[in-house]
């Protein structure tokens, strides 16, 4: 590439200056003409919409009147002081209010003069006022944003504000850039890609995504802008998954032996699902090809991963690798050590624990097995990958709840072996179609989509708060049939304590609640030890306590067929794929499982939109799409462990259409060219090489 003038810093820009830049950087993270250029509109507002007087109301936006300044006066003193002016049009009179400026605007805002005002309409003892509007002088001028239909609105900050950067002041710098060097801009998108989508240039792009002449124009520049957004994510993810696959092998797994032929056959105690069966194949033709595999597993809550995790790790054992399965947590690490060693019962294979707790004489035990080849299978959490942990022969790794891994953890895992192992990424639950293509685009995906026969939907309620007493005679006639119940809390870093107050007053109300008949309560939250931590569960698993109050540790595969109920507290403040997660805790045994969502009897929209999906749905892949609708993909519960994709323009929510078309394309392209040696694909591989400098794969391998 050249240089550029478009990587000028914003320092030399006219009217911006060494404190504007500074401040430029440190609240927008800006500090040249093309990251200014990137810093979008978040929205736009109709300059050909008008309204009269007689037609607002405050639950308008920003609005435009024109009318006519009949009166002006000065009014209160001292810090009060403000001009208010009558400003009427043929439907009535409103006021404009100014509580700075005073001075400039006695001089140029005149009586009788005709303007177009604009701002936010405010209802005020029965008359609409608007404060600071920004005024132009009626009929409009002509020039540049004279003929604007659609003004754009910038994310500002107070901070910027203050030195003149409101969205105003980021506009006029933005229109000063593109007046100067808009044919600077450069294509990056081959041409017979914007042909074939009929996408407009990218200069046209961004003149049209700042200053739209008109809304058809402004879809365009969005759309032309996210297609290549969401192409350049995907080129990277591809190309790199191709790359890997031309050169990482993988051990060959093409021996089904005794290990998994005995464990088919003779010890697992039911039929795996259609849904199992086929995601085995799949794993099973995958390790066959002798390249490494790179493959997420998508399953509801309940739809039997364990299992088909646990077979690829004994197809593993029978061709001579070892295999070790990583959770996120000390709990899960337990508890699947614990379903592993139940279901392979006998002396099958050898199965060993590594957490953050294992002593040091257990740990240097585990070391030495494990390269002497001794242990099959290993479980635990991120202690499994430190660099003192070494296999002698490593062929699978499984990363269950996988989004709390990040890329990068994942890359750390390849080098634990000469050939890389291979990979089976577990999702803890779905997670939406194109968040999965985009932050998993680089894996191939198996889905689960199928329960395991005779399932009973969990049914689902909503109480609030004032049904709380409802709520307990519930309680009550379940643990009389001999079920037990989970009773969870949120927990909110910012506020520990009160929560954690909140949950000792829970627990107050619950012992008098439930002292007659003398019912025992388990309590486990994030401030206790491990030790105590696995006693109470342990009590709570082998029925010794009737109830389980917990924070959301258990949020992740606790698994007591026994417990039936599920009462989430403040259920408003989970998200939904949390929700989801927790009420997969029931609805394990052969009972009819319930999960009450308890909640404030105030809620907002959007809280009362989250609980009625709960009630409505079992289906995670259904709530997965819900929440991504309602949060967008940033906030989906875990995905900012992994490094959120930041997305510019695109939205995962409502782009499919353009994601998936994106996609496709980079798919076509990498076929007919797949190191992009042809020339008109020369733009594609100078952008590759850009970006991956510094992450170059050789570090990987
Ligand atoms: P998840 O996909 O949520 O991790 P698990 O693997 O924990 O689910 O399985 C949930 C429960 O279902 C376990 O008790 C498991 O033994 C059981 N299970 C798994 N597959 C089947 C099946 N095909 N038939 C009956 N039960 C099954
Ligand atoms: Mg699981």
């Amino acid at each position: 590439m050249f240089a550029n003038n478009l990587d000028t810093l914003l320092v030399y820009l006219k009217g911006v200056g060494p404190k504007r830049a500074e401040l430029l950087q440190k609240e927008l993270g800006v500090s040249t003409y093309a990251q200014l250029l990137e810093h979008f509109p978040f929205r736009y507002i109709d300059r050909t919409r008008f309204y009269k007087i007689n037609q607002l109301n405050p639950d308008l936006p920003l609005v435009q009147v024109i009318g006519k300044i009949i009166g002006k006066e000065t009014v209160g003193d001292k810090q009060k002081k403000r001009i208010v002016a009558k400003f009427a049009d043929d439907t009535g009179v409103m006021e404009l209010v100014w509580f700075q400026s005073l001075k400039w605007v006695d001089e140029h805002i005149v009586k009788g003069g005709a303007y177009i005002a604009f701002g936010k309409p405010v209802l005020f003892n029965g008359t609409f006022s608007i404060s600071h509007p920004e005024l132009e002088n009626y009929p409009r001028q002509q020039g540049l944003t004279g003929n604007l239909t659609l003004q754009p609105i910038y994310n500002s900050t107070e901070k910027l504000k203050k030195s003149f950067l409101d969205s105003k002041g980021i506009q006029k710098l933005i229109q000063l850039i593109l007046e100067l060097h808009i044919n600077e801009i450069r294509e990056t998108l081959p041409g017979y890609v914007l042909e074939k989508y009929r996408l407009i240039s990218r200069k046209d792009a961004y003149r049209h995504i700042h200053f739209p002449a008109s809304a058809a124009m402004l879809q365009q520049a969005q759309r032309r802008l996210k297609f290549e957004e969401l192409f350049f994510i995907q080129l990277q993810l591809l190309y790199n998954k191709q790359i890997n696959s031309l050169k990482f092998k993988g051990a060959v797994f093409n021996n089904v032996g005794k290990k998994v032929n005995k464990f088919y056959n003779e010890i697992l105690p039911f039929d795996l699902t259609n849904a199992q069966k086929r995601v085995i194949k799949e794993i099973r033709i995958d390790t066959q090809r002798g390249a490494q595999m790179n493959r997420l597993v998508q399953g509801d809550v309940g739809s039997g991963k364990t299992v088909v995790a646990l077979m690829s790790m004994l197809l593993a054992n029978d061709n001579g690798c070892q295999a070790c399965m990583m959770a996120p947590t000390e709990i899960l690490a337990r508890q699947h050590y614990q379903s592993v060693v139940d279901l392979v019962k006998d002396d099958l294979v050898n199965v060993a624990i590594l957490t953050g707790s294992t002593t040091k004489k257990q740990r240097t035990l585990i070391h030495q097995q494990l390269e002497k080849g001794e242990i099959d299978i290993l479980i635990g959490t991120h202690a499994l990958i430190e660099d003192k942990v070494q296999f002698k022969n490593l062929g699978l790794v499984v990363i269950d709840e996988q989004h709390r891994f990040g890329v990068e953890q994942r890359a750390k895992l390849w080098r634990k072996n000469n050939i890389p192992p291979h990979i089976l990424v577990m999702t803890a639950t779905p997670i939406p179609r194109t968040l999965a293509m985009t932050l998993y685009g680089d894996l191939d995906v198996s889905v689960i989509d199928e329960l395991p026969a005779g399932r009973k939907p969990i049914d689902t309620r909503h109480f609030y708060e004032s049904q709380r007493l409802r709520m307990f005679g519930f309680m009550k006639q379940e643990i009389a049939k001999g079920r037990q119940v989970y009773i969870v809390y949120p927990l909110i870093k910012e506020s520990e304590k009160l929560d954690l107050l909140h949950l000792e007053a829970g627990i107050e109300q619950l012992s008098y609640q439930f002292s007659q008949p003398d019912y025992q309560i388990s309590i486990v939250h994030g401030k206790m030890s491990n030790t105590d931590k696995q006693f109470e569960m342990q009590r709570f698993i082998e029925g010794k306590t009737q109830i389980m109050v917990a924070t959301t540790v258990i949020e992740v595969g606790v698994n007591v067929p026994n417990a039936s109920v599920m009462v989430i507290e403040n259920a408003e403040r989970f998200g939904l794929s949390q929700l989801h997660q927790l009420r997969g805790r029931v609805g394990r045994g052969a009972e009819q499982s319930f999960c009450i969502l308890m909640s404030g009897n105030k809620l907002n929209p959007t809280s009362k939109q989250r609980l009625e999906t709960m009630v409505r749905t079992n289906n995670g892949f259904e709530i997965s799409e819900v929440d991504l609708q309602l949060r967008g993909p940033g906030d989906i519960s875990g995905t900012q462990q992994s490094g959120t994709i930041e997305l510019k323009v695109a939205d995962l929510a409502h782009d499919q259409v353009i994601l998936q078309e994106a996609r496709n394309t980079v798919i076509e392209i990498l076929n007919e060219d797949q190191l992009l040696d042809k020339p008109e694909n020369n733009l594609l591989k100078n952008y590759l090489h850009r970006k991956n400098q510094g992450i170059s794969f050789d570090k990987i391998s």
